[in-house]
Order: C-alpha cells, then structure tokens, then sequence
C-alpha cells in the first residue's frame, strides 16, 4: 500500500494540466495511467489536434509548459471563416476583436501531453505510476484509494479522476450521467491543401454537419474535423484516398483548392455527456470524465485546462489551511463553478447545430440575412470572441 495526498486517475490533457499546477507543492501526488502518456514525436505531425484558446494559453504559460512547447509545430491563427454550404450565411472573425495578434494556436494534443509528462518526471512530489488500469475504487470517511490491474493499491484523502470519457473512476464511484448521442461522427485527417491557410481556421456547415480546416504550421497543411451524420461518415470512411478527397473537395466548397490526404483518417462517435453529479465522497471529477461536447467549436480540452485550474487553485488553498483536501464546501464552488460553464458550452453547442440542420429554403435565407447582420456587428462579434477565447 503507497500512501499519498491526491490520487489523479487519467494522464491526458486535464490530469497532466492538474498534476503540473500542483508539482512542487507540498502536496504529494500519484499520476496513475494505464498507458504511458508519453510518445516520442517524429518529424510527421500527430493527426490528432486542439484549438486551444487564450484562457488556456495563459493558464499554460503560468505553469511554465507554453514556453516549452516547440515552436515549430504549434501554429496560431489569426482569424476565422465560417459559412454555411450552398447560402450566402456567413461571419469571419479576426484578431483585433480581441485585440491580440492571434485567436488561438492549433497544438498537436501529444506535443502538450509530452511536455506536461517532461516537467512532472522533474516534480519531486509527483510519483507516476503507468501500464495498469484501475481496477477498483473505495472510500470511506478517512481515505479514498484505489487497485490496479497489477495488484498495486494507492490511498490519498481525495481521488480525481481525469480518466476521459468512460470514466472507470465515474462509474466505480456510481456518479449520474447525462448524456446524448449527437448521431454523428467526427472524421479527423491531415490534409495538404493546394492553396495555403494564410492562418485561418476555416468551418463550413453542410446539410450533413460541419467540416472545418484548422491551419497547421506547414503553409499547406491543415486539419480536417469533418463531422457528419454517422451513416454519412461511414461511407466517407470507405471510400479510398481519392474519393475521399475528391468529396472533401466539394464539401468544403474548393476554398483551399485541390487536396491530398496526408494521414491516415480517425473516426470519433460524438455523445454529449456531463456528469450530474462532479463530487461524492472522496471522488472529484474534471475534463471529459466530466463532459464532453460536439467538437465543431473546438472547446472539450479548453475547458478541462479551465477545470483543472480551479481545482489546483481550491486544493492548493486547503492544503494552506490545513484542511482534509476532501473538504466538502470548497469541492462544491468548484463543481458548482465548472458545472455551470460545462452547461453553457453544450448549450451553445445545441444551439448552433439547430440553427444550421435542416435546409428548408425559409430556414436557410433566415440563417443567411441572420448571419449577414451579425457579421456587421462589430460588438456582438466581439462578445462572442471573448466568449470563445475563454476570456
Ligand atoms: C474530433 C475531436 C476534435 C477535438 N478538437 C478539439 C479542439 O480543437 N479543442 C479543444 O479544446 N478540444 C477538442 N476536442 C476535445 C479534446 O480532445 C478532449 O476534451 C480532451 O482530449 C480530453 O482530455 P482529458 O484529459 O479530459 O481526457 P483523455 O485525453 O481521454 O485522457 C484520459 C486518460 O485516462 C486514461 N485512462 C482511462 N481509463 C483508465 C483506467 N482504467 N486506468 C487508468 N487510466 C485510465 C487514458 O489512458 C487517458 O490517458 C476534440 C475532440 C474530438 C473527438
């Protein structure tokens, strides 16, 4: 039996964020992966990426990791194209609505995951325990620990689990769940374009759902998140490489010219799930172990980054007060807090899939004089860039 303060179930995004703006603490820690989170890069980039936002960048360069992250292969963007497929619809958003020289960076997920894994190999507090799954949970009114698959078992006075979307930790502590299943499948690809991205991230909507371009540090690469009714995904799943570019071609309206796939393509089911309950006993819950949301506006990561701030910053406090790091009350402004904008973002999320289904020629000339107007308000644009950028 190894004891610790906090036990951190789930090394992506969330948990590694958690475990770095807690190293160097007083706090022991245990990081605790069935995998090792780690991959060595090559020069080929990931196919998986995030938009992370400024709220996250922030957060980031506060612990030190922004400023490590290799240059070379993050690529910010300056401004923002979205239309809807066959209408006039459409609104661009550009940096000086937030008055900053970018909108975002486009960051291949395993770059931030390998530099968050570097700085906590560094962390003397942090003990990294990696290639067994959890196999058990179990609190009482002193300890929460858990038992890997290896046999090992692990006690502290709080458990979190950032362990994504099926959550072993959610189900084992028999913590409510929402959810519903968008129907759709997101497809993600690298693709080199014929005409360069200029630093723009680009999404269209079409009858089937969005496809977006996010720009990738090559002038001439990006990549695609091509969400699409499940059925439709399927057959574009397929169809062999030329088709397949040949149907991304005309779905993205040949804004980038011709394209080529430049690796191989992923398929993602996407289910809205949130948590209705973040905390019980000993067991705390943060990022996609306690929502995930439609990806098409690039926001399921920011807002674990967000979770994971808020509760280093609540246990860092009760461990300066001496409290049990289990301590009810501040457990719930934290879940109260996050819960609420978790909400709101899916919420959107719902809002803006409604406003572009269906193609009802009525619908889509009010989507389009709707849009029109928005695009020519300056202040209303604004907003919602604030709102995106997570400010
Ligand atoms: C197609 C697509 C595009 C997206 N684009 C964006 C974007 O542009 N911007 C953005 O902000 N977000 C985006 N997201 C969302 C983002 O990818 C996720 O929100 C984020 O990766 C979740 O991180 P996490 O750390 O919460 O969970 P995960 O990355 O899922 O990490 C969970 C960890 O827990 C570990 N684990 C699981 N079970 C066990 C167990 N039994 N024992 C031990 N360990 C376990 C896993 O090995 C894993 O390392 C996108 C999502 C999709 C699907």
């Amino acid at each position: 039996m190894q004891r610790a303060d906090l036990i951190i179930v789930g090394g992506g995004m969330a948990g590694l964020t958690l475990a770095t703006a807690l190293a160097d603490s007083p706090l022991k820690l245990i990081v605790i992966d069935e995998k090792l989170p780690f991959m060595s890069l090559t020069s080929t980039p990931q196919t998986r990426v995030s938009a992370i936002n400024q709220a996250s960048e922030g957060f980031l360069r506060q612990l030190g990791i922004w400023q490590k992250l290799d240059e070379q292969r993050i690529q910010p963007y300056t401004h923002m194209q979205v239309w809807e497929q066959d209408s006039f619809a459409r609104i661009n958003f550009d940096r000086h609505s937030l008055n900053h020289t970018h909108l975002g960076h486009i960051i291949e997920n395993q770059l931030l995951i390998n530099t968050l894994w570097e700085r906590l190999l560094e962390a003397p507090n942090v003990q990294l325990e990696v290639g067994s799954p959890i196999v058990e949970l179990y609190t009482d009114d002193r300890r929460a620990g858990v038992t890997l698959a290896n046999q090992q078992r692990f006690e502290a006075q709080l458990v979190v689990g950032t362990d994504g979307i099926h959550s072993p930790i959610r189900k084992r502590a028999a913590m409510a769940l929402s959810f519903a299943d968008y129907q759709q499948t997101a497809i993600v690809a690298n693709v080199r374009t014929e005409l360069p991205h200029q630093q723009c991230a680009r999404q269209v909507f079409t009858p089937q759902g969005p496809l977006a371009f996010l720009p990738m540090a090559d002038p001439h690469l990006c990549s695609i998140v091509w969400s699409q009714d499940t059925p439709c995904a399927q057959a574009l799943m397929q169809q062999n490489a030329e088709h397949f570019t040949r149907s991304l071609y005309r779905a993205f309206d040949a804004r980038l010219g011709h394209c080529q796939l430049e690796s191989d393509r992923m398929a993602f089911p996407l289910v809205m799930r949130y948590a209705r309950q973040w905390l019980k006993h000993r067991v705390v819950l943060a990022g996609d172990a306690a929502h995930s949301i439609h990806p098409l506006a690039g926001q399921g990561a920011n807002l674990g980054l967000k979770d994971s701030k808020m509760l280093a910053e609540v246990l860092l406090s009760l461990a300066e007060n001496g409290e049990d790091l289990s301590h009810h009350r501040a457990l719930r402004t934290y879940e109260r807090s996050r819960k609420a904008e978790a909400v709101r973002m899916i919420a959107a999320m719902q809002g803006f899939r409604s406003l572009f289904a269906g193609h009802h020629p009525v619908k889509k000339l009010l989507r389009g004089v709707g849009l029109s107007a928005v695009d020519s308000m300056p202040l209303v644009k604004d907003k919602m860039m604030r709102e995106a950028a997570g400010l």
